[in-house]
């Protein structure tokens, strides 16, 4: 059972126990009332929204759809959105009871999205963040491939601009009509927060919603160098059930609830609703001042523009020259092997690349290679961005 359908049933059980009163099924048709999924109490949408969807009977955080939360945290008037036009296809032409393109535009008819997140940038009490919102009402808030690439150019975004970067999370997981291609994103994603966090040194803060799980749980949501949580939020990697199965043993009652999670320390800080913007900015605001923060373009990694069958040959060839006629002796060597050189011409080569390379790359000579590589060849850059 996916664990959409988890939920699904889970919710189903909790009005089977707290029977709906018989006079709001035509209020709720019009969708003037809702009724609180934990206490089972009706609720008038309009006094809901006014609450930040916050029951007003037990305090229960009901879902919040992407344009909702982004009110609730940028300021007014302040919203940039990015890459709004960027929209799925159906790469492996998926078909289940019905096609994953039928899908995808009955959920941007619905929510009048392309995909199941906004991103973009705002103030937030007069800071300039950059902002993700997934949405679960556009199939469960599935992290497929725009959702993924809108993340990694969020993220690529806030990295350049020297943005702190928020990303709130509400997310069935990976979206199963993408296949792979979904999966990949975790990677994509995770790779790019590496630069934006441990590079250039900038803040993530990741808030996770009711319900945060599957592939999103396994990558960005957890990667936050702050992790909120709302109240009683469900987060999990797989369903309660599948892992019951699994392990044959009973779990506990608040298995996979936020307060769960701080207590087991996976978590950093549970914030009701009504908190989360000042909260957010105190938090921002302290890392404000943090030391050591880029902004720009920022040079990660080993950037060797070598195939990995070069970089076997030149670390074999090349045990850590020292001095220059130590590289002579040794990228002489290689070049003719590598490069097809014959030896009156090496020494030409080599003095070119010696006086090219040194001014730009600095004195080690692994880098003149690199660098005479990246001006000669088309390779493949491996490592390179
Ligand atoms: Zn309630």
């Amino acid at each position: 059972m996916s664990i959409l359908a988890w939920i699904e049933e889970q919710r189903k059980l909790k009005l089977l126990k707290n029977p709906k009163p018989a006079a709001t099924s035509t209020e709720t048709g019009q969708g003037l009332w809702t009724r609180c999924d934990n206490c089972g109490v009706i609720l008038y949408i309009k006094h809901l929204k006014e609450n930040q969807r916050v029951c007003f009977g037990c305090g229960y955080h009901l879902q919040m759809n992407s344009n909702e939360r982004i009110h609730s945290l940028v300021d007014q008037g302040t919203w940039r959105p990015l890459d709004e036009l960027l929209s799925p296809c159906d790469p492996l032409e998926f078909r289940d009871q019905k096609n994953y393109t039928e899908r995808l535009k009955e959920a941007q008819e619905r929510t009048g999205l392309q995909d199941a997140i906004q991103t973009g940038t705002g103030l937030l009490d007069d800071i300039p963040v950059a902002l993700g919102v997934m949405d679960f009402h556009f199939m469960g808030g599935s992290m497929g491939s725009v959702v993924g690439e809108k993340i990694t150019r969020l993220i690529e975004y806030a990295t350049q601009n020297g943005l702190p970067l928020i990303l709130v999370c509400a997310s069935g997981g990976a979206r199963m009509q993408e296949g792979i291609f979904s999966l990949m994103q975790m990677a994509k994603i995770s790779a790019a927060l590496q630069v934006h966090q441990n590079e250039a040194n900038l803040v993530y803060i990741s808030v996770l919603t009711s319900p945060t799980t599957g592939g999103v749980t396994a990558s960005f949501a957890m990667l936050g160098d702050f992790i909120f949580a709302e109240p009683k939020a469900l987060i999990g990697f797989a369903g309660r059930r599948v892992i019951e199965q699994t392990l044959q043993e009973k779990l506990p009652d608040d298995f996979q609830t936020a307060e769960y999670l701080l207590h087991h320390g996976l978590i950093d800080l549970i914030v009701p609703r009504s908190f989360l913007k000042q909260a957010l900015a105190e938090t921002l605001t302290l890392a404000k001042g943090a030391p050591f923060q880029e902004i720009g373009k920022i040079p990660y990694g080993v950037e060797f523009p070598m195939n990995l069958i070069d970089q076997e040959n030149w670390n074999r060839f090349i045990q850590t020259p020292t001095s220059y006629d130590d590289f002579v002796q040794n990228f002489e060597a290689l070049l003719k092997t590598q490069e097809n050189i014959q030896s009156g011409e090496s020494t030409q080569i080599l003095k070119n690349v010696k006086d090219n390379a040194e001014t730009t790359t600095g004195s080690n000579p692994i880098l003149w290679y690199s660098e005479y590589k990246d001006g000669n060849t088309n390779d493949v850059t491996f490592l390179n961005r």
